[in-house]
């Protein structure tokens, strides 16, 4: 089972439920974090890490020696990461997505494959929950490769809890797609809604049942309670502004720590959720005998 933690907006608390959630679960869960432009679910997760291996991610490697300069190469590329000059074929490493086409096309066999460097993985372990997370290099712009590689360490015996970046662009995507639930936190400001929109409607696009977490619910507004009542869209916990909470957070600790009565709350959580996934897998099955 995968559920993706997931919000329009960053600081919402994504991080906190994804964290609170795995520790209330405990051993049996792993915790895959896939903001790697920024991981921080392990300040608060606190795992010993026991390996970490370098990612890298496949771009041309042309020779000369070879080369016709027929420009199939160039030709193929839709991100615009080749170009023949002259006497010259010019690689731009940043813009190649890595698929591998203009290797394809290449009648003279001039192109080859070196690795370029798109940052690290971490494996770890916090009391029996699995943790990973991925960290991209400095000055890398492109996150969705190392988002997947990040996933595909993960274990399938285990409930996967994947913190995703927050926004709707390619990096949240990657993070949230093939998931079993989506679980959006958000809070009920105008920036809070407006985000929130946007996130539902990538969410809707994939076809995955979705959630809500509200959390600091009792400031601004009832706009996102309403939105969630016309989307239909199930309200599966709420979280209270509380100077507590918030002292806890900023020193590191996690709410099912500080106060034990919220493990009980976050164990709800997740039987709500495994429920929902339940209810729309038979409901597809269902369809699919029709
Ligand atoms: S396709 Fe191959 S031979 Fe043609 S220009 Fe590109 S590298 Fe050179
Ligand atoms: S591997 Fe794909 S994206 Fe990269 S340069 Fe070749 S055709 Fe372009």
């Amino acid at each position: 089972m995968i559920i993706s933690v997931a919000s329009g907006k960053g600081g919402t608390g994504k991080t906190t439920i994804s964290v609170n959630m795995a520790l209330a679960l405990g051993a049996g869960v792993e915790l895959l974090d896939c903001d790697v432009e920024e991981p921080n679910a392990h300040l608060f997760l606190k795992p010993v890490i026991e390996r970490s291996e370098r990612v890298e991610t496949p771009i041309p490697l042309v020779d000369l020696e070879k080369c016709t300069f027929c420009r199939k190469c160039s030709a193929i590329c839709r991100f615009n990461a080749l170009a023949v000059v002259a006497q010259k074929v010019l690689v731009f490493p940043e813009l190649c997505h890595s698929c591998g086409g203009c290797m394809a096309v290449c009648p003279g066999g001039a192109i080859t494959e070196i690795g370029r460097e798109l940052g690290m993985l971490n494996f770890g372990d916090s009391n029996g929950i699995r943790f990973i997370n991925g960290r991209l290099r400095v000055g890398e712009a492109m996150s969705p490769p190392l988002i997947k590689r990040v996933r595909a360490a993960r274990d399938l015996d285990l409930i996967t809890i994947i913190d995703a970046p927050p926004g709707t662009s390619c990096p949240v995507i990657a993070a949230m797609n093939g998931a079993d639930f989506i679980l959006m936190v958000t809070e009920p400001t105008p920036f809070g809604l407006h985000d929130l929109k946007l996130a539902v409607e990538a969410v809707r696009l994939l076809g995955i049942p979705c959630g809500l977490v509200i959390n600091r619910a009792d400031i601004g507004d009832n706009k996102v309670f309403d939105y969630a009542e016309r989307e239909n869209l199930p309200i599966l916990l709420t979280i209270p502004f509380d100077r507590r909470i918030a002292e806890a957070y900023s020193q590191g600790r996690n709410i099912v720590e500080v106060f034990p009565e919220w493990r009980e709350r976050f164990v709800a959580l997740f039987r709500d959720i495994e429920a929902i996934i339940i209810e729309e897998k038979d409901k597809a099955a269902a369809c699919a005998n029709l």
